[in-house]
């Protein structure tokens, strides 16, 4: 774990002298804080730990620190936003996305870097240069393109038109100044233009849903009309997301959100039925390499205005992805001819 944090800092062009702040809570994983800690240090940088209480455990409905999004320990609490602010890097092993703050924190030029998954999975998932190439390669594509269109055997025929929100770039390191990144990742995503994406998505058996952190079982149809997910149908799968749902009581919930398709290698479709629950947060399902993958919720982190508390990440397998007519992905597999170990 120290040499994955040092391959990580590296890769964060972390300097001698320069400030890292790591953010802590009641999750953070011990290995991953002390192994961070024997790594920052041997750079000559200086570190300091910065400790926050849980929230929204009354809220959430479950312990999955995506699943419950909005306020954040950081929430009116100045000294901790000024400390932040005064770092050159901040290793959030907490989980402070979507966050106001935590846009606040990025305007001052402070880059972060997200890492909570169990120390297996970052020391099996450390990022390299090439991760960042080709997400990089991929995002430049997703920017110039002005439709995605999306298809699968299972029925999926969706449509999202782009322009509104620039392409975001996870690899995995923070490597400029106001960068957030996240260890593991290895995707691209945008958001469709507000209130335009359309058509149908189906989840077929084996595709999976975040937070809920299971493989779909049997079919689940979602009919988007207007950028919003307006019928979720099928059996017992359908059901359960339909109720999870209902409890947030918030019509933005059922927006289109981000879109964009996974292109991580070492990042496996099969290891979320490994893993206790609570143990992650499911990136491997996020990044593998040649999903699809869309959520419902909030457009916030790409410059838009709807904010929501539900967010829903729901990777596809078997997907044709297509940009102004022509294929990133066919059938679930990466079309661009980027040899990577
Ligand atoms: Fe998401």
């Amino acid at each position: 774990m120290i040499e994955a944090w040092k391959q990580v800092l590296t890769l964060s062009k972390l300097r001698s002298g320069q400030v890292v702040t790591i953010l802590s809570g009641a999750d953070t994983h011990p290995q991953t804080l002390a192994a961070a800690l024997i790594a920052v240090q041997s750079f000559g940088a200086i570190v300091n730990r910065l400790d926050l209480q849980p929230i929204n455990g009354e809220k959430a409905h479950s312990r999955d620190a995506l699943s419950y999004l909005g306020t954040t320990p950081l929430t009116g609490n100045r000294a901790a936003i000024a400390a932040l602010k005064a770092s050159d890097l901040v290793l959030d092993l907490m989980t402070l996305l979507f966050s106001a703050e935590q846009h606040e924190i990025l305007k001052a030029g402070v880059k972060i870097l997200l890492a909570v998954e169990p120390p297996e999975v970052l020391a099996r998932l450390v990022p390299t240069a090439d991760d960042r190439k080709r997400v990089l390669a991929a995002s430049e594509k997703l920017g110039r393109a002005k439709l995605m269109h999306i298809t699968s055997a299972a029925g999926t025929d969706f449509y999202c038109p782009l322009g509104e929100f620039g392409p975001i770039s996870e690899y995995g390191f923070a490597d400029e100044p106001g960068r957030w990144d996240h260890w593991p990742s290895g995707f691209t995503l945008t958001f469709p233009n507000d209130g335009q994406a359309y058509g149908r998505i189906v989840l077929d058996r084996g595709d999976i849903l975040l937070p809920q952190k299971d493989y779909v079982r049997e079919p689940i149809e979602m009919t988007i009309e207007g950028g919003y997910a307006r019928r979720i149908e099928g059996g017992v799968d359908a059901e359960l997301l339909r109720d999870y749902m209902a409890a947030f009581n918030d019509p933005e919930a059922f927006a289109i959100s981000h879109i964009g398709w996974g292109l991580q290698p070492r990042a496996r479709w099969s290891t979320l039925g490994l893993f206790n629950r609570e143990a992650t947060i499911g990136m491997d399902a996020r990044a593998f390499e040649g999903n699809f993958l869309f959520s419902l919720g909030p457009n916030n982190e790409g410059g838009g205005n709807r904010s929501t508390t539900c967010h829903i990440d729901i990777p596809l397998r078997g997907c044709t992805v297509e940009l102004d007519g022509e294929a990133v992905v066919r059938d679930g597999k990466v079309l661009d001819r980027v040899a990577h170990a």
